[in-house]
């Protein structure tokens, strides 16, 4: 059995949430600088610089990314020869959100009450954690930092089997239609097939933090990618909205067992301020 003080996830959580928000991920910048070197649209490599620009100077100068720093959220996989000592696990990650975005002076964007008060909360907590286990001792942690520009235009679409890889297809390239210019693009969509209703999203999510170039194992899921990125990037919503070649810098697709009388298909569209990291604890 392995002891983990609580203070360790705590620390963990901190130094991922300020990394994330201030330097991009090495396969996103990749992306987006392909995607300008083969832009053809003066306004749209107008646009994609200005993006690239954008990310060598949060790090240069330690500011975050974006203006929005998001929710933040945590995947804690813990292993079940783990024990953790010394506080409660959840606070330790809350306290690790809530300590990075004040060291960071990252902007506070949660609200306790959604739909009456609306009154900030202060401190960007709660984080939402999702907490799963696996045999051994490791423990992982994946965090994601969610704009809601993009979150807003994420979709769940509940089609009958019938509706087989062309309906799933459809439901992908309606939902980043009508965000159009709404999630900061280009954007990275995840794609989640199967579960129920709140397992597909779950899915969606976690694939918007599969780095950029690596496709789904499975062939058939790898080509639905492929398929789906190029209608995308024929939908002509570009850079910012503004028109060309690029509107996603990638498509990842994850897939669970679903009912023999379903298949929701979750649609999960992050910016190009796609801010994801994982770290061992
Ligand atoms: S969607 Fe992304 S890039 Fe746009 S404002 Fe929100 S966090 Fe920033």
């Amino acid at each position: 059995m392995r002891e983990l003080p609580v203070s360790a996830v705590r620390d963990a959580v901190r130094r991922l949430f300020l990394d994330i928000n201030r330097k991009i991920g090495p396969d996103v910048e990749a992306a987006m600088r392909s995607a300008l070197e083969k832009e053809i649209s003066p306004a749209a490599r107008y646009a994609l610089t200005q993006l690239t620009d954008n990310y060598a100077a949060a790090e240069e100068t330690g500011l975050p990314l974006c203006q929005d720093t998001g929710m933040a959220i945590c995947f804690l996989t813990v292993g079940q020869d783990v024990h953790f000592t010394g506080g409660d696990l959840n606070e330790a990650v809350q306290q690790g959100v809530r300590e990075a975005y004040e060291e960071g002076y990252f902007r506070k964007s949660i609200v306790e009450d959604p739909l009456f008060e609306r009154k900030n909360t202060g401190d960007n907590c709660p984080a939402v954690l999702h907490l799963s286990m696996e045999p051994g001792e490791s423990v992982r942690l994946m965090g994601i930092a969610k704009g809601f520009g993009s979150e807003n235009m994420s979709r769940i679409f509940m089609l009958p089997p019938a509706a087989g890889e062309e309906g799933v297809l459809n439901a992908i390239v309606i939902a980043v239609r009508e965000a159009g210019p709404n999630p900061c693009p280009p954007i990275v969509v995840g794609v989640g097939i199967g579960g129920d209703f709140e397992i597909a999203p779950l899915l969606a999510k976690r694939a918007t933090a599969r780095p950029l170039g690596v496709h789904h194992p499975d062939p058939r899921y790898a080509a639905l990618e492929q398929t789906a990125l190029d209608r995308i990037n024929r939908t002509g919503i570009g850079a910012a909205g503004i028109g060309g070649l690029t509107t996603a810098l990638w498509v990842s697709a994850e897939y669970a067992p679903t009912h023999i009388a379903g298949m929701p298909v979750a649609v999960c569209i992050c910016c190009h301020a796609s801010r994801h990291g994982e770290i061992a604890i």
